[in-house]
C-alpha cells in the first residue's frame, strides 16, 4: 500500500495549495458507496427492496449456504458501465472479482465479494462549481461489490440480531484522489456525485436508507510537506454531517500534531450528537484482507458493443446538457452548471427558455428569484407554484418593454401567492411601464432640479451618480419607467 500512497503523492505535484487551516492544508479522499438501483442481489435472486421484515429477502446464496454458487447480475453490470459513462472514465474490457476476508456476523461467507486489482471503472473526473470556481475531483476507480447484512441491537432485551435482506445488495464504490482542499469541496464533490447517479438512474440517491453512503479520508499537511497520515470518517449520511464531521476530524488532527502527537491511521465514526469523531479501529491494510480472485466467479468482460449499446439508451448527460445550453442558448459555464443541477431543472429551464425565446433572462429569475423562494421555504422545484409556461410569460413581458424589472419581482410574488395570469397581475395592480415619453420627461426633469450635489458629480466624470439619479426617477414613476429610457434620457439632458 506504500505504493498506492506513493502514487498519490506524485499525483498530488503541481496541484494547488488549498485554504489552510491554521496554517495546515486539508487533503481529503472520498471513497462513497452507491447502492445500485437493480431489483434482485449482485449475485442472487433475492430482492433488494427496503425496510422488509429481517431475513425474509436473503436466500441461500445470500445465507452462505453451502453449495451455492454466485451468478452476476447483468443490470448491477449496466449501471456501472452507465456510471463510467457519466464521468469520462474507462471501461474495463475485463475486470475480476476478488474475495476479500474478514470476519465479522453480519458477513456469513467470511469474506465479501469486491474487485481490487482490476475494477470495471478506471480512471474519470467529476467536475463541479465550488462558489464560481471550477473543480475537478479525479476518480481512481469504481468498482462493483456486494453488501453485507446489518446488525440490530435490541438493547432492551440485551440482545443481538442479525439480519441479512441487505446481504448482496449490489454496490458501487467510488475512490477519488485525494484532490478535495477543504470541507466545503468535499460537499460540492458529494452533491454533484449525488446528482450524477441519480440523474442517470443508476442509484436512488436516499441517503437516510444508506443507498448513498460516503467514507471521508482526512489528513492534514504544512504546504509543501509529503501526504500527512489520514483518519477515514465512515458512513457519512448526510451533507450537513460530513461538514460537520470533516471540520471537527481537522481541528482534531492539527491540535494532535501542534501537541507533538503523531497521527495514527484510523478508522473513526461521527457522532452526530456531539458533533465529534472518535475512533473505531485501527485502519487494516488491504494485506489483511488477504485479497485473491474470486473462484466461483469468472472474469467480467465488457464487449465495446455493449458499451454503445448502453451509451444508446442513456439520457442525456448533466455535463453534456450544459454544454449544450452554453452553445444553444449562449449562456456561461456557470449558468449551464446551475440549471443542471437536476432532470427536473434543466427541463423546467428549457420549458421556460424555449417558450419565452429569452434564455438568458429565464435563467436569471430562475436561478435567482425562483431559487431563492424555493430555498426559502424548503421547496422542490416540482412544489413550486410558479409553473415553467408561467414563467416565461413573466419574462416576455419584461423582454417586451410591458413591465420593469423591479414591476416584474411584484408580478412574481402575486404569482407566488397563487395568481396565475401574468398580464391580470399587471393590468390589476396598474405596472405597465410607462411608454409617455412627456410624463417621464417631466419626472426626469424634476428630479434633475433636486439634485444637484449628483448633477454636479456626474458632470465631473462620476459616472456612478447616475445611478443615484436612475434610483430617484425610477421611485418617483413607482417602479413604471423604463430604467434604460431614463438612463438615455439623462445621459441626453446632462450632456
Ligand atoms: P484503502 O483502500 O486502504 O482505504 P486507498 O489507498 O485506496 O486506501 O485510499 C482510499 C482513499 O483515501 C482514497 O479516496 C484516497 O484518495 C484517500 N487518501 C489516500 N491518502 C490520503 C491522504 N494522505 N489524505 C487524505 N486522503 C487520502
Ligand atoms: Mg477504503
Amino acid at each position: 500500500m506504500s505504493e498506492t500512497v506513493n502514487t498519490f503523492e506524485a499525483q498530488q505535484q503541481g496541484r494547488p495549495t488549498g485554504p489552510l487551516v491554521h496554517g495546515y492544508e486539508v487533503i481529503i479522499g472520498f471513497e462513497t458507496h452507491a447502492q445500485l438501483s437493480t431489483q434482485s442481489k449482485i449475485f442472487s435472486r433475492a430482492s433488494t427492496a427496503f425496510g422488509a421484515e429481517p431475513n425474509t429477502q436473503a436466500c441461500a446464496v445470500d445465507l452462505a449456504l453451502p453449495g451455492t454458487l454466485p451468478v452476476m447480475n447483468k443490470g448491477a453490470v449496466e449501471r456501472a458501465i452507465q456510471f463510467g459513462l457519466a464521468i469520462g472514465a474507462h471501461i474495463a474490457p475485463r475486470s475480476i472479482f476478488a474475495r476479500k476476508n474478514y470476519f465479522y456476523p453480519d458477513l456469513p461467507k467470511g469474506y465479501q465479494i469486491s474487485q481490487f486489482e482490476i475494477p470495471v471503472v478506471q480512471g474519470g473526473a467529476v467536475e463541479f462549481f465550488l462558489g464560481d470556481e471550477k473543480k475537478a475531483v479525479r476518480l481512481v476507480r469504481a468498482h462493483l461489490e456486494e453488501d453485507a447484512g446489518k446488525s440490530l441491537h435490541e438493547d432492551f432485551i440485551g440482545q443481538s440480531g442479525i439480519d441479512l435482506n441487505r446481504a448482496g445488495t449490489p454496490l458501487l464504490e467510488i475512490v477519488t484522489e485525494p484532490d478535495m482542499r477543504s470541507s466545503a469541496e468535499a460537499v460540492a464533490y458529494a452533491k454533484e456525485l449525488h446528482k450524477i447517479v441519480t440523474w442517470i438512474g443508476i442509484c436512488d440517491g436516499n441517503m437516510q436508507e444508506g443507498s448513498f453512503r460516503c467514507d471521508a479520508n482526512v489528513s492534514v499537511r504544512k504546504p509543501g510537506s509529503p501526504l500527512g497520515t489520514r483518519r477515514e470518517i465512515k458512513n457519512l449520511n448526510s451533507f450537513k454531517f460530513m461538514q460537520q464531521a470533516i471540520d471537527y476530524e481537522v481541528r482534531w488532527q492539527i491540535e494532535q500534531i501542534e501537541d507533538g502527537h503523531a497521527i495514527q491511521q484510523a478508522t473513526v465514526l461521527f457522532n452526530p450528537d456531539t458533533g465529534e469523531t472518535r475512533a473505531m479501529r485501527t485502519k487494516e491494510d488491504a494485506a489483511d484482507y488477504r485479497y485473491f480472485p474470486d473462484p466461483d466467479l469468472p472474469p467480467l468482460y465488457i464487449s465495446e458493443q455493449w458499451v454503445q449499446d448502453v451509451r444508446g439508451q442513456m439520457a442525456e448527460l448533466p455535463r453534456n446538457m450544459a454544454a449544450r445550453f452554453q452553445s444553444d442558448y449562449g449562456l456561461s459555464d456557470y449558468d449551464a452548471t446551475q440549471l443542471t443541477q437536476s432532470l427536473a431543472l434543466s427541463s423546467y429551464f428549457e420549458a421556460a427558455a424555449k417558450a419565452s425565446g429569452q434564455a438568458k433572462l429565464a435563467s436569471n429569475w430562475i436561478t435567482g428569484e425562483l431559487a431563492r423562494r424555493l430555498n426559502g421555504q424548503d421547496l422542490s422545484l416540482e412544489q413550486s407554484p410558479v409553473s415553467a409556461p408561467t414563467l416565461a410569460q413573466l419574462v416576455t413581458r419584461i423582454s417586451d418593454g410591458t413591465i420593469s424589472n423591479s414591476a416584474a419581482k411584484q408580478v412574481f410574488d402575486a404569482l407566488w401567492d397563487g395568481a396565475t395570469d401574468v398580464d391580470a397581475i399587471i393590468e390589476s395592480k396598474g405596472l405597465k411601464q410607462m411608454n409617455d415619453t412627456g410624463a417621464l420627461e417631466a419626472i426626469v426633469q424634476q428630479v434633475i432640479d433636486k439634485n444637484e450635489k449628483n448633477v454636479a458629480e456626474f458632470k465631473a466624470g462620476n459616472d456612478k451618480a447616475l445611478n443615484a439619479l436612475v434610483g430617484q426617477i425610477m421611485k418617483a414613476s413607482q417602479g413604471k419607467a423604463n430604467p434604460q429610457q431614463v438612463n438615455d434620457l439623462l445621459r441626453s439632458k446632462l450632456a
